[in-house]
């Protein structure tokens, strides 16, 4: 029985790195698609393993990366932290700069201050 072509677990030929064909991908290893499908991300992990095939249209094989899924981390969600800051953010951007009162909603930038400013301003005209 003949090994297939591109079954290289230790990489011996492929540089060190572990290479499967298709369909024999060791338990533990997915392409970036995979981890994406499940909510994960590489998470800056080096590529661990490749798969290979050969494509008729060039005669370089063509690689898909594979990761460890046990380094995988998950797809970042909004953060509590994140929300928060973003929160603030906007927070800060309620405040008239001029009274530094809270105008009760983000200021518009072609006024630059709250109502009460921008009509006494208005008014003094
Ligand atoms: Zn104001």
């Amino acid at each position: 029985m003949s090994r297939p072509r591109f079954w290289d677990p230790d990489g011996v030929r492929h540089g060190g790195t572990p290479t499967f064909p298709w369909r024999m991908v060791p338990e533990g290893f997915a392409t970036r698609r995979q981890l994406r499908a499940q909510g994960l991300r590489p998470g800056g992990q080096e590529i661990a393993a490749q798969i290979l095939w050969s494509s008729r249209k060039s005669r370089q094989p063509r690689a898909a990366y594979l990761y460890r899924v046990e380094l995988a981390k998950p797809v970042r969600p909004m953060t509590k932290c994140k929300a928060e800051a973003l929160a603030k953010a906007n927070q800060a951007k309620r405040i008239c700069p001029e009274c530094g009162r809270d105008a009760g909603h983000v200021i518009p930038k072609q006024f630059g201050a709250c109502g009460h400013c921008t009509a006494g301003y208005t008014r003094a005209a």
